[in-house]
């Protein structure tokens, strides 16, 4: 990258960034996680990654803001207004960075391919939840579901949030495709996106499920995944306080971006 590029990969990296700013798609601190990650993946990976990330950036951003008030009637909605904290953006834009210096230094689809699974998981499981919330009826636990659980519940699935899920991958899938994704054909990027986000947002649900943490708010009463509710801590009642969302979202990208490298050297 010549100084010209690098000027202007900065310029377009802050520009975004403030606007999303702005726009409070993330608060300050997930700004400053924002501005990390985004020049990681456009100065160290490139144009064509850096796109994706965006794609997946402000299709979570729009779609967490989509009908809010509803969601925080039913006391399911991110908290500040659907603005984002450097732990959610760290949560989604970790491996993508690693992956970016993998790349950076053997410049190799494979670590592609692995981007693309590690961000159809985040978007897979971002519109999952935040379509899946305006689900009418009560979702279903993911490893009972004979089980009815109370929307924004950790592990909970509905019909609409399957749909969501794939509309994720399918959405990732054709952005990349369209900015002409490393030389990937339209077949090899979807089976891609679409199974890998499907599988590693179904992998961040079970983990959901199984070990993530689960609170209640001292306030409304709620059962959340969030430490903080209603402005106040809340009481942790099940699961490990290590696996909290963000953490167990980590884990999904992992998950999401291995099983994409398989799926790579596999067809
Ligand atoms: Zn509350």
């Amino acid at each position: 990258m010549n100084p010209f590029q690098l000027t202007t990969s900065i310029i377009v990296v802050v520009v975004l960034g403030v606007f999303s700013l702005k726009v409070r798609i993330v608060n300050i601190t997930g700004f400053i996680a924002a501005e990390i990650v985004g020049s990681i993946i456009l100065i160290l990976g490139n144009a064509e990654w850096f796109i994706v990330l965006l794609a997946f950036y402000f299709t979570a951003g729009l779609f967490t803001k989509y009908k809010y008030e509803y969601k925080k009637r039913i006391g399911a909605a991110e908290e500040k207004g659907g603005a984002r904290g450097w732990k959610n953006v760290v949560a989604n834009g970790l491996v993508a960075s690693l992956l970016a210096m993998g790349y950076g230094l053997v410049a190799s689809n494979i670590f592609s391919a692995g981007l693309l699974g590690a961000i159809s998981t985040s978007a897979a499981d971002t519109l999952a939840t935040e379509i899946g919330l305006l689900y009418p009826r009560q979702p279903r636990l993911i490893t009972n579901l004979n089980k009815n659980v109370e929307p924004g519940t950790s592990g909970g699935v509905s019909p609409l949030g399957e749909i969501a899920n794939l509309f994720g991958g399918t959405l990732i899938g054709l952005v990349a495709w369209i900015v002409g994704f490393s030389g990937f054909t339209l077949q090899k990027i979807l089976t891609i996106t679409i199974i890998s986000g499907f599988l590693g947002s179904t992998f961040d649900s079970l983990l959901g499920a199984w070990i993530q943490a689960t609170f209640r708010c001292p306030v409304c009463n709620k059962i959340t995944e969030k430490t903080t509710h209603c402005e106040k801590t809340c009481k942790l009642i099940k699961g490990n306080k290590i696996f909290d969302n963000n953490v167990v979202n980590t884990i999904s990208t992992i998950f999401g971006a291995t099983i994409a490298t398989m799926i790579f050297l596999t067809i």
